[in-house]
């Protein structure tokens, strides 16, 4: 059978979590594929809402690499719309959530179709960029990569390769262009048990096509999002539907998986980009979230004791996006 979940505004879960945790419990290798629901927590608009970037500017006409080459000016004229609509935001609980899977050696990857870098951010190693990255500027001409600075944001000339001087384009995927890591993504998904869908709309390929993949491998599917967008063939027997914002189900279920397996949640909350991590400072996620300093809840503690427990803490990689 298929499990349903949904989670009220009140934070009441209708359906059995536990089940659903039991799922990533029994798996093998689970991995994740995310979508622009997962980001919209962050303050990050899925670009194809009412209202967003695509309703702003013409995706067919900006977001073409025929575009770029044409006229750099102009399509510099979205990659500073969408640069803005992505400085300064944090991964939320849902981002934390996997990076928190990840590092208890319980998610073998994430697979995103978000190009915000919030992954990296909340800690994730493991992510696989198939819209690639906005945090990043690359030459065409002789492939330099630099980094994008918020200077880059403002008004004025399109950056230019600091090697040749051909004009620099985000290292995001645009129309025309091919879809990038699908090398690892299909090893990726060929060697999981269990995806864990997140945020995703089902609709833009070739990610769309991954949960049907793994489900006709034999693997399971575990979808999360506000509402359900996979068939019923693809979840199928022995998968599950979590309906409720991602930043509030994701959390919830993989909590579920920690109790289940005795991790502790204070720890694996920690955050390897903080400022200083050879002083690592616990946090609950909510409290990292924000930004706070400091963790002001007693009801779990807080130990460096136990950071050993949690596999590979301490060499987490930085921030990797360029606006911070
Ligand atoms: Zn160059």
């Amino acid at each position: 059978m298929t499990h349903h979940v949904r989670i009220l505004e009140d934070g009441t879960a209708e359906g059995d979590l536990d089940a659903v945790a039991g799922l990533i419990l029994e798996a093998d290798r689970p991995a994740a594929l995310t979508g622009a629901g997962i980001s919209v927590d962050s303050g990050i608009p899925d670009f194809r809402s009412p209202g967003g970037l695509w309703s702003v500017f013409d995706p067919t006409e900006y977001a073409t690499l025929s575009c770029f080459l044409r006229d750099p000016d102009k399509a510099w004229k979205l990659y500073r719309a969408l640069g803005r609509t992505l400085v300064g935001k944090r991964p939320n609980a849902a981002h934390i959530a996997l990076s928190e899977l990840e590092r208890a050696g319980r998610l073998a990857g994430v697979i995103t179709q978000n190009v915000d870098g919030l992954h990296q951010a909340a800690g994730s190693r493991a992510v696989l960029e198939i819209h690639g990255e906005h945090g990043k500027l690359e030459c065409l001409a002789c492939r330099r990569v630099e980094r994008f600075l918020e200077t880059h944001l403002e008004p004025g000339p399109v950056p230019r390769c600091a090697g040749c001087g051909h004009p620099l384009k985000p290292a995001v995927v645009l129309f025309e262009e091919p879809v990038r890591a699908m090398e690892a993504i299909e090893d990726l998904l060929r060697s999981t048990d269990l995806l864990l869908t997140v945020g995703t709309s089902a609709q833009i390929t070739p990610a769309c096509l991954f949960p049907a993949h793994v489900r006709a491998a034999g693997g399971h599917v575990i979808e999360f999002n506000l509402e359900r967008e996979l068939p019923e063939s693809t979840l199928g027997s022995g998968g599950a539907c979590v309906l409720g914002p991602a930043s509030v189900t994701l959390p919830r279920v993989v909590d579920a998986h920690h109790e289940a397996v005795d991790v502790p949640a204070a720890v694996v909350a920690l955050m390897p980009g903080e400022p200083d991590e050879r002083r690592p400072r616990p946090h609950h996620r909510q409290v990292w979230q924000e930004g706070s300093e400091v963790c002001d809840d007693r009801s779990r503690s807080c130990r460096p004791e136990y950071l050993s427990s949690i596999r590979g803490f301490g060499s987490g990689s930085r921030n990797s996006r360029g606006f911070r």
